[in-house]
């Protein structure tokens, strides 16, 4: 297994059909089993959803980045999986975080709408180096917030 560090980034369309407080509950198992799971492989980043998408940053060994990248391309919560990046990182992005969370405020609401709006939730025109930067700010915002 190489170590060297890598991060992937993709955009998905979420197909969770439940009502909102159901869809956090499904978004809050969806969590949990990624935090143990990634904790255990080596695997960092940072998960956004809303009613329509998730993206998500995955950071680690490039071996349990695939294996997880895997899994989750398989999952029916969730469709038209679209890598927007994958390759080696120098650093990662969310070391303290097995996954950390966005999307339960309104601001990060408002914020993933700027990012869905800004591509006319046309994945094509999203890079991964721009979800990265934002799902970092927003992470690093609510790191602040809440120190
Ligand atoms: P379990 O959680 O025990 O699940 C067993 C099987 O049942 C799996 O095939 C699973 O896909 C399926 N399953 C479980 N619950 C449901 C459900 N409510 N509806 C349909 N099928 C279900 N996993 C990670 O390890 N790391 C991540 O970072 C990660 N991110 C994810 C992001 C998104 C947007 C989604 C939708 C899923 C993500 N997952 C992640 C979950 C991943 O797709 C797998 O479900 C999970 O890794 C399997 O973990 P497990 O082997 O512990 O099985």
């Amino acid at each position: 297994m190489t170590e060297t560090l890598h991060r992937l980034v993709y955009y998905s369309r979420n197909c969770l059909t439940a009502a909102p407080d159901a869809m956090q509950r499904e978004v809050a198992q969806i969590l949990a089993t990624s935090q143990v799971n990634n904790a255990r492989v080596g695997v960092t980043g940072a998960l956004m959803f809303n009613r329509g998408c998730f993206a998500q940053v995955l950071e680690g060994p490039q071996a349990a980045i695939e294996a997880t990248f895997e899994r989750i391309q398989q999952d029916p919560r969730h469709g038209e999986v679209t890598l927007l990046s994958f390759g080696p990182a120098e650093a990662r992005g969310f070391p303290v975080w097995s996954m950390a969370y966005i999307g339960g405020s309104d601001t990060d609401a408002a914020r993933y709408q700027a990012i869905a709006g800004e591509s006319g939730f046309d994945v094509t025109r999203l890079t991964g180096d721009r979800v990265f930067e934002m799902l970092h700010a927003m992470v690093l915002d609510e790191e602040q917030a809440a120190a």
